[in-house]
């Protein structure tokens, strides 16, 4: 039996035919479902970081350095699974079908998004959003651009303030 088995896959390999490829003299079957690496389109992504919560491998990460905040992407890491570009609000990652990614230079393996951090318009210290994140934001809902441009801190006192006044225990211009 196990000397007849040799034989047997020999003859359904001849019944088969040829199903490989002689890559990379021919090109190799790529399907339009096929993920390769991403790429995050710079001129439409606003920082808000969903990519880098969504991605299950750490291969986004988002750095703070002073005013500006990075949006890395590090391909050595990439397990190719799509998540961001579901998550990215703007539509900013698209799924290449790049796969051809061997280097000998790690530089080449990543890439980066600068953003610039938004400040309080109330007491002017960093927020957590960036630029970009306000304006399109205000750009969406534009009756929030009074309470968009203040930091979490500043929102929050001028909230518990507007409580207060409703409730007489501070006394607004419009109360005198
Ligand atoms: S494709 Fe997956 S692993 Fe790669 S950056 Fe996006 S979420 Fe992370
Ligand atoms: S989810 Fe989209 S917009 Fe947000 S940081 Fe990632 S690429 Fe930029």
């Amino acid at each position: 039996m196990s000397l007849l088995k040799p034989f047997k896959l020999i003859g359904i390999a001849h019944r088969s035919g040829v199903v490989t490829v002689r890559y990379p003299f021919q090109p190799p079957l790529v399907t339009p479902e096929f993920r390769g690496r991403i790429r995050i389109d710079a001129s439409k992504c606003i920082g808000c970081g969903a990519c880098v919560n969504a991605c299950p491998s750490n291969a986004l990460t988002l750095v703070d350095d002073g005013e500006r905040r990075a949006l890395n992407y590090f391909i050595g890491r990439c397990i190719y699974c799509g998540r961001c570009a579901d998550v990215c609000p703007v539509g900013a990652i698209t799924i290449s079908r790049e796969f051809e990614l061997a280097t000998d230079n790690i530089g080449d393996l990543n890439s980066r998004v600068i953003h610039y951090k938004a400040t309080c318009s109330c007491c002017g210290e960093e927020t957590t959003a960036t630029e970009r994140m306000i304006s399109y934001v205000v750009s969406r809902v534009p009756v929030t651009e009074t309470y968009v441009h203040m930091g979490s801190r500043c929102r929050k006192r001028r909230f518990i303030e507007g409580l207060m006044m409703g409730r007489g225990m501070i006394y607004g211009e419009s109360e005198r």
